[in-house]
C-alpha cells in the first residue's frame, strides 16, 4: 500500500508534514484576556524562534482577545500563526476558527455526548476550511471520555483508537488539514501511544496526518527536559513527529532551545542507531538532552539496561562521576527503569493558571524530596484540567483560583479549598499519615487503618495480622479508618436514628447525620465502647474508641467493609463455615440456632473436614465467575483467622427441632434464608441493589439446603453426604 504523508502551510506559510522541518511550538502562560502581558509574552517567544504560540482560549471572551493579540503581533510584523487552545466549550473553537491560525481541540472534552462533539466537530471543519484554519485533534492520556476506556481501559490503545474516530470524521469530510497530538506525562505511554497511532493511520487510512509530539506535565528544570527529550527523541528517531513541544513549568520561553537541542541532537546523530556512542556537548542542557537521545529509546524500551559515560564530555571537559551519577539515576526514572526519587507531574501553566506556579512547583519539590522513591506528585495549575490531567499520581496539589488550593489522592480531592499558604504543610500530613497507615486484605479488598498517636490496639489488631498485605500507594483501600481517642470526634448534631439493634449485651445504634453522614454508636453491656462517624460511600470514617476498644474496632470495620462492599459483588455473612474436599459449606441460622455446634459436629465426625471461620465469612464473585468463600479477620468467639478461600459448595440453613430431615431450597425460599444472614443496611439503595445483585447470583449457582436437627453425629453425617453429593 502506498502511504501518502499529508502537507500543507499553517496560516498559509508554515508547512508541515512530509519533508518539512520540525516546527518547535509553544504556549503561553499568561491570562489570555491581559492583552499586553500576552504580547509581550509571544513577542519574546517569536524572538526566540517559536514556529507556532498557543494561547488558552477558554470561551468567547478569550476569542476576541486573541483577535486583539493577533492584530497587534501582525502590526508589529510578527507573523508566527497563533494558536487557540480550546476545553469543553466547542462553541469557542467554532468562533475562534475565524481568528486563529489553528484551532485545538481536545476529543475528551469536546462536548458531553459523542453524537454531539461529532456535529460540532462537522461544523468545525466547515469553518476552517473557509477559514483556511488548521485543527489540531489534540488528545491526552488523562481526558479519555468513559466511552473509550470502558472499551479500552486507560491505555496507548484507547488513546490511539479515539484519535481513528476522529481522523476517519477528517476524511469522511475530506478535510487534511489536521495535526494529531497523543500526549501522555509517563514516556512510555507517549511512545506506545504514537507508535500504535503512526502504524494504524500508515495500515488502516493510506495516510499520515502531521504529528505534534510532547510529554505532557513533564516537570521541570533537568527532569522536565530528560523526559521530553526521551520520549520526543525516540519517535523522532523512527521518523515520527511534525512539530514538538517540550512542555517545562518554567518560563516558556525556555522551552523553545530546549525544543531545539533535542532536534540537534537527533540531526546530529544521538540516536540507539546514530552514529555517536559517547556524548560531546557544549553545557550541561546540551548533554542531558543529547544522552536522553542516544540512550533513554533503549533503555525506554528494555533493549539495555544501564549505559556508561565514559568518553563523554561538557564543554571538552570528561563529566564528573558526580553528575553522570545523577543524570544516569535521572534517565532510568524517566525511562521508569528504577525509581530512585519521588515522580513529579506538574503542568506548564497557562492563561487558567491563577497562582505562581513554578515557585510553588520548587517549594513542593523541596519539601517532599525525602519521600519514596517513585511516588508520584502532580502540580497542577488548574481545578478545569488539572484532576483530570494529572494521570496516574498518587497525591495532586491543584489550584483552584483565589489562592486556594484541593489537596488529591489519586483522582479524589480530599482536602478541599484551603488557603495556599497552609497548602503544602497539609499535603505532606496527608503523605505522610497515609504511609504510618496499616493495610489488611480481606477477600480481594484492601482496607487501612490509621491509629492517633499514643493509642495501643496492639491485642485488637491481632486477628488481622494474617490479613496485613504492605502498603502501596498505587492500590487504594476500598476504605479508610482513621481511629483517635474518645474525645476527639464530637457527636453531630441534628442526628437522625435508623436502626438500633441490642443482641446479648451488645448494641449498635446507627444514625444519619443531615449532610448525609453516618453515625454509629457501639455499645457493650450498656457502655459505649466507640462511635464512628462514616461519609458518604462509606471509604472513609473516623473512630473514637472508649472502653472495650477492641469490640468497637472490630464493629466498625466490619460495618465499613459490609457496606463498602456491598456494591462490589461481595457479602459478608453471619455463618459457620467449615471446608472439604477443595469446597466450603456454609451453616445459617439465626444467633443461638447451633451454627458453631454443627460446625463442631462435622470437625468431629466428618473426616477431613477444617474449620474456615465460625461467624464471619465473606462470600464474593470473584472477576472468574467463581463464587468463593473467604475467611476473616472476625469469627466471634472461636479464634479462627485464617486467610484462606474456598469455592462455595453449598449454604445450610439450620433450625433445632426433634429429629433430623434435609431439603432443599429453591427460588425465592432459598433467597429468604440468605438474606437475613447477610450484613447491611438495606434502606440504602445502592447497599441495597449491591447485595439483591450478590444474592441472586449465589441462589442461582449455588444449592441451598434447609436441615431440620437435632445437635447430634447423624444430623451431621446428613448433612455432610447431601452437601458434599450435590457440590460434585
Ligand atoms: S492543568 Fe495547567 S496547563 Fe492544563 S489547563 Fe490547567 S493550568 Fe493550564
Amino acid at each position: 500500500m502506498v502511504v501518502r504523508d499529508i502537507s500543507f502551510s499553517i496560516a498559509g506559510r508554515l508547512p508541515i508534514g512530509g519533508d518539512a522541518p520540525v516546527i518547535i511550538q509553544t504556549m503561553c502562560n499568561t491570562s489570555t484576556d491581559d492583552i499586553a502581558a500576552s504580547v509581550a509574552q509571544c513577542r519574546a517567544m517569536a524572538a526566540a524562534g517559536a514556529g507556532l504560540i498557543r494561547l488558552t482560549t477558554q470561551g468567547l471572551k478569550q476569542v476576541e482577545s486573541l483577535r486583539l493579540i493577533k492584530q497587534q503581533l501582525r502590526a508589529e510584523g510578527i507573523l508566527t500563526p497563533l494558536v487557540a487552545d480550546i476545553h469543553f466549550l466547542a462553541d469557542a473553537a467554532l468562533a475562534a476558527a475565524s481568528v486563529a491560525d489553528k484551532v485545538r481541540i481536545n476529543p475528551g472534552n469536546f462536548a458531553k455526548q459523542h453524537e454531539v462533539a461529532c456535529t460540532k466537530f462537522r461544523e468545525l471543519i466547515g469553518l476552517c476550511r473557509q477559514y483556511g484554519t488548521t485543527i489540531r485533534i489534540g488528545l491526552n492520556h488523562g481526558s479519555l471520555g468513559e466511552r473509550i476506556t470502558s472499551r479500552f481501559g486507560n491505555t496507548p490503545l484507547a488513546m490511539k483508537e479515539a484519535v481513528m474516530e476522529w481522523l476517519r470524521m477528517c476524511i469522511e469530510e475530506d478535510f487534511y488539514q489536521v495535526v494529531v497530538s497523543l500526549k501522555a506525562s509517563n514516556p512510555l505511554v507517549m511512545v506506545e501511544a504514537y507508535r500504535l497511532l503512526d502504524k494504524a493511520m500508515r495500515e488502516e487510512l493510506g495516510c499520515r496526518f502531521p504529528l505534534h509530539l510532547g510529554v505532557t506535565e513533564a516537570g521541570g528544570g533537568d527532569e522536565g527536559r530528560i523526559k521530553s527529550a526521551v520520549g520526543i527523541g525516540t519517535l523522532l528517531a523512527e521518523g515520527i513527529g511534525n512539530t514538538i513541544r517540550v512542555s517545562l513549568t518554567e518560563d516558556p520561553v525556555h522551552e523553545i532551545p530546549a525544543g531545539e537541542q533535542i532536534v540537534a541532537a537527533i540531526d546530529a546523530g544521538y540516536t540507539p542507531q546514530g552514529r555517536r556512542t559517547t556524548v560531546e556537548a557544549l553545557d550541561w542542557n546540551d548533554f542531558i538532552i543529547k544522552a536522553s537521545c542516544l540512550w533513554g529509546p533503549s533503555l525506554l524500551d528494555k533493549n539495555i539496561d544501564d549505559f556508561s559515560l565514559e568518553g563523554s564530555t561538557i564543554g571538552g571537559k570528561p563529566v564528573s562521576a558526580e553528575a553522570a551519577a545523577r543524570f544516569r539515576d535521572m534517565l532510568l526514572q524517566a525511562c521508569r527503569r528504577r525509581f530512585t526519587a519521588p515522580e513529579y507531574i506538574a503542568c506548564p501553566g497557562c492563561g487558567r493558571t491563577l497562582y505562581d506556579l513554578e515557585s510553588t512547583f520548587q517549594e513542593v519539590k523541596r519539601r517532599t524530596a525525602h519521600l519514596a522513591p517513585g511516588i508520584k506528585i502532580a502540580v497542577m495549575g488548574c481545578v478545569v484540567n488539572g484532576p483530570g490531567e494529572m494521570a496516574d499520581a498518587d497525591y495532586g496539589y491543584v489550584g483552584e483560583g483565589r489562592g486556594h488550593v484541593t489537596l488529591y489522592r489519586g483522582k479524589e480531592p480530599v482536602v478541599r479549598y484551603i488557603p495556599q499558604e497552609e497548602a503544602i504543610d497539609r499535603l505532606l500530613a496527608l503523605i505522610e499519615a497515609d504511609q504510618q497507615e496499616t493495610t489488611f486484605c480481606v477477600a480481594g479488598h484492601r482496607f487501612a487503618i490509621q491509629l492517633a498517636e499514643g493509642l495501643e490496639l496492639r491485642d485488637a489488631l491481632k486477628p488481622y495480622a494474617p490479613f496485613a498485605v504492605p502498603t502501596e500507594l498505587s492500590k487504594q483501600p476500598v476504605f479508610r479508618l482513621q481511629v483517635v481517642p474518645q474525645d476527639a470526634l464530637p457527636q453531630p448534631d441534628g442526628l437522625t436514628e435508623e436502626f438500633n439493634q441490642d443482641d446479648d449485651g451488645s448494641q449498635i445504634q446507627v444514625c444519619r447525620a443531615p449532610d448525609g453522614s453516618s453515625w454509629f454508636a457501639f455499645s457493650l453491656w450498656g457502655k459505649l465502647s466507640g462511635a464512628m462517624l462514616a461519609r458518604p460511600g462509606f471509604d472513609q470514617a473516623t473512630l473514637a474508641v472508649a472502653t472495650h476498644p477492641e469490640f468497637a474496632l472490630s464493629n466498625a470495620l466490619m460495618v465499613l467493609y459490609a457496606l463498602r462492599t456491598a456494591s462490589l459483588q461481595t457479602a459478608l455473612f453471619h455463618a459457620a463455615v467449615i471446608g472439604h474436599g477443595g469446597r466450603g459449606y456454609l451453616f445459617l441460622g439465626r444467633s443461638g440456632t447451633g451454627k458453631s455446634t454443627h460446625a463442631r459436629l462435622w470437625l468431629k465426625h466428618i473426616p477431613g473436614s477444617e474449620l474456615v471461620n465460625d461467624d464471619n465469612p465473606v462470600v464474593r464473585v470473584d472477576a472468574d465467575g467463581i463464587i468463593r468463600v473467604y475467611g476473616s479477620p472476625w469469627s466471634g468467639k472461636t479464634p479462627c483467622y485464617k486467610n484462606m478461600s474456598l469455592p462455595v459448595g453449598g449454604f445450610l440453613q439450620l433450625a433445632q427441632a426433634p429429629y433430623n430431615k434435609i431439603r432443599r431450597l429453591r427460588g425465592i425460599e432459598a433467597y429468604a434464608v440468605l438474606v437475613p444472614s447477610i450484613s447491611g443496611k438495606r434502606w440504602d439503595r445502592a447497599i441495597a441493589d449491591g447485595l439483591h445483585w450478590t444474592e441472586n447470583a449465589l441462589v442461582s449457582r449455588v444449592p441451598v439446603w434447609y436441615l431440620d436437627c437435632l445437635p447430634d453425629e447423624a444430623a451431621a453425617r446428613l448433612s455432610a453426604e447431601t452437601l458434599t453429593a450435590s457440590a460434585e
